[in-house]
C-alpha cells in the first residue's frame, strides 16, 4: 500500500512539498551561477537523463538501514571526502573497492552481523567551504567548490562555477556505478575469491598478515561447509553495494528527483542514500525542505553545536511518521568534545522514542592543519572518537549501528600516525586529496579491527 502524503502540522512549514519548493528557503554554500541561461539549459539536459539508481534499490537500503537500526545490521559508509573527474578511472575505483570489501569482511566476521555496505562514492562531487574565498599570496579568489561547481586550480578562471560540470559529473557518475555493478556481478565480491581484493602496491604489512590470516581462516570454513553439504554456499558470490553523496549542490539534486510508475512519490536517483552535511543542516533552510520530500533513506551530519532540541525538531521535519530506515544521524563531534556533546543527544532521542540510525564520522570533528601547512588528522583522535562514541552509546542505551569514514585504496599520507606511524614529514611524500585527509589502506583496516576488538570487550 502506498503511504498517504502527509501533513505536517507539528511544525511551522508548509505541507506542500515540490522538488524546488526548497528554492524559497534560504541556501547556504550554493554557488553564485554567473550566466543563468546556461545554467538553465544545463538543467533541462540533466532533467532528460536516465537516472543512476532505481527506485526498488533505494527501498531495499532503507529496509536494510531499518535493519541496523534494530541491531541487526552494521552500516559501513566510506569513500573520498571529495571525488575528482581526473580521479574516475579504474584503479582508484577498484582499490577503493577493494578496501570495503576488506573492511566489510572484517566487520561481518567479528560483529557477527551482516553489514550495510555504501560507498561515498558515484557523486560525491560537490562541497561545502568553510570560506567562500580563498587567499594566496594576497590573491582573493572564490574558493573551490568541488568538481560538480568549479576547478581547483587556483586561477580566476577556473574558479567561476560552471553548469556544464553538472552534466561532466552526472556521466562521471554513472561511469563509476557502472564499473562497480559489473565488478559486483562479476563476481569481484566473490568470498571464494577474497585474493581479488589485495592491493598490488602493498608489501610487507602486520595488518595485511593479520587479515589474511583471518581470511584464510573463513575460507577453510566455506571449503569445509561446502565439502559437508555437496554444494556451494550460496550468496559468497554477491553483495549489495550501495552509493552515498552529500546532496549540496540542490539544483542538480532536484533534477534527478523523480516520479515512478510503481512507488508512490518522489525519489532522488542520482544516489541510494543522499545526505545533509553539518553547514546546512539547519532545520529551517533549503537542504531540509528538500530533503523532507523524498523517500529516500537519508542522513544528516550532526555536529557540536547541534541542541537536543533542534535534533528532535529535525525529527519532526524529515522523519514526522517515524517511518523505519528513514533516517540515520552521522555524529561528528571531535575526540575532545564527543564526551560533552553526545550524550544530552543520545538521551534526548532515546527519551523521546525516535527511531534514528546513529552513524559515528571520526574524522570531520577532528581535522587540523600541521606546522607545513597540510590539513592533517591524528589516527589517534580518529581512534579515540570512535572508541568513545562506543562507550558513550553503550552508556545511554542507544547502539551505535555504523561508521563514515574517509578512506582511499590509494597509498596516500594524509593522516598522521597509524600503524606506519606516519608523522608530518610523511605528508609530503603522497598528499593527493583536494579536501580533506583520507585513511589508507592500513589505518582503515585497523579502524575496522578496531571496532571490532572494542565491541568484544
Ligand atoms: C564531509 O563529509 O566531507 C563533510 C564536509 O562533512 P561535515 O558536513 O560533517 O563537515
Ligand atoms: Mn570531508
Amino acid at each position: 500500500m502506498p503511504n498517504p502524503p502527509r501533513t505536517l502540522q507539528s511544525v511551522n512549514l508548509p505541507s506542500e512539498w515540490t522538488p524546488s519548493s526548497w528554492r524559497a528557503y534560504p541556501a547556504l554554500q550554493l554557488p553564485q551561477y554567473p550566466d543563468a541561461e546556461a545554467l538553465e539549459e544545463a538543467l533541462v539536459e540533466l532533467r532528460t537523463l536516465p537516472p543512476l539508481v532505481t527506485s526498488w534499490e533505494i527501498l531495499s537500503l532503507k529496509e536494510q538501514i531499518a535493519e541496523a537500526q534494530d541491531g541487526k545490521r552494521f552500516l559501513l559508509q566510506g569513500g573520498d571526502c571529495a571525488e575528482t573527474f581526473a580521479s574516475c578511472s579504474s584503479g582508484v575505483i577498484s582499490n577503493r573497492l577493494k578496501v570495503l570489501l576488506q573492511m566489510s569482511l572484517v566487520l561481518v566476521h567479528g560483529l557477527r552481523k551482516p553489514v550495510v555496505r555504501v560507498g561515498r562514492f558515484a557523486g560525491q562531487y560537490a562541497k561545502p567551504r568553510s570560506s567562500d574565498t580563498e587567499t594566496i599570496d594576497g590573491v582573493t579568489l572564490p574558493s573551490y567548490r568541488g568538481d560538480l561547481v568549479n576547478a581547483p586550480a587556483f586561477t580566476a578562471e577556473a574558479r567561476v562555477p560552471d553548469p556544464r560540470r553538472m552534466i561532466k559529473g552526472h556521466a562521471r557518475s554513472a561511469m563509476t556505478m557502472n564499473f562497480v555493478r559489473s565488478l559486483i556481478d562479476g563476481g569481484f565480491a566473490d568470498l571464494h575469491h577474497p585474493e581479488y581484493w589485495n592491493l598490488s602496491w602493498v608489501g610487507h604489512s602486520p595488518l595485511a598478515d593479520e587479515y589474511r590470516r583471518m581470511v584464510n581462516g573463513i575460507g577453510d570454513a566455506v571449503r569445509f561447509m561446502e565439502t559437508l553439504s555437496g554444494a556451494q554456499v550460496h550468496n559468497l558470490n554477491r553483495v549489495d553495494f550501495y552509493t552515498s553523496h552529500e546532496a549540496l549542490l540542490l539544483p542538480y539534486e532536484e533534477s534527478q528527483t523523480r516520479q515512478v510508475p510503481r512507488h508512490w512519490g518522489w525519489f532522488n536517483l542520482s544516489t541510494h542514500f543522499p545526505w545533509i552535511g553539518m553547514r546546512t543542516a539547519a532545520v529551517d533552510g533549503a537542504h531540509v525542505e528538500y530533503f523532507r520530500g523524498i523517500r529516500n533513506p537519508i542522513a544528516i551530519k550532526v555536529g557540536p553545536t547541534v541542541t537536543p532540541d533542534q535534533l528532535l525538531r529535525v525529527i519532526d521535519v524529515l522523519n514526522p511518521e517515524d517511518e523505519p530506515g528513514r533516517l540515520t544521524f552521522i555524529h561528528r563531534m571531535g575526540a575532545t568534545q564527543i564526551e560533552e556533546k553526545l550524550p544530552p543527544l543520545l538521551e534526548a532521542v532515546r527519551r523521546d522514542g525516535r527511531r534514528v540510525l546513529w552513524v559515528c564520522d571520526p574524522m570531520h570533528g577532528n581535522t587540523e592543519s600541521t606546522s607545513n601547512g597540510y590539513k592533517t588528522r591524528r589516527f589517534r583522535n580518529i581512534r579515540s572518537e570512535l572508541e568513545q562514541s562506543l562507550d558513550l552509546h553503550a552508556a545511554a542505551g542507544t547502539r551505535l549501528g555504523g561508521v563514515h569514514l574517509e578512506l582511499t585504496g590509494e597509498d596516500v599520507t594524509e593522516c598522521l600516525g597509524g600503524a606506519r606511524e606516519l608523522t608530518e614529514s610523511d605528508l609530503e611524500r603522497a598528499y593527493h586529496s583536494t579536501v580533506d585527509p583520507r585513511l589508507n589502506y592500513e589505518q582503515a583496516l585497523e579502524v575496522a579491527m578496531l571496532i571490532v576488538r572494542k565491541q568484544e570487550q
